[in-house]
């Protein structure tokens, strides 16, 4: 099995470590990421293991 990268999606507003999961062949596009801990919502956008607050 092969063994992929993935990394936990951090909250851009608190940086607490959210839920959200992703791999290095994941790609979203407008994804709204909740924060379990400020209860805030962004918009994100991930591609590569990149994430950016749009
Ligand atoms: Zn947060």
């Amino acid at each position: 099995m092969a063994n992929v990268i993935s990394e936990w999606v951090r909250c851009f507003v608190c940086g607490n470590k959210t839920r959200l999961q992703i791999r290095a062949d994941t790609e979203l596009k407008s994804f709204p990421l909740y924060c379990p801990k400020c209860r805030q919502e962004s918009l994100i956008d991930a591609k590569d293991l990149l994430l950016k607050n749009i």
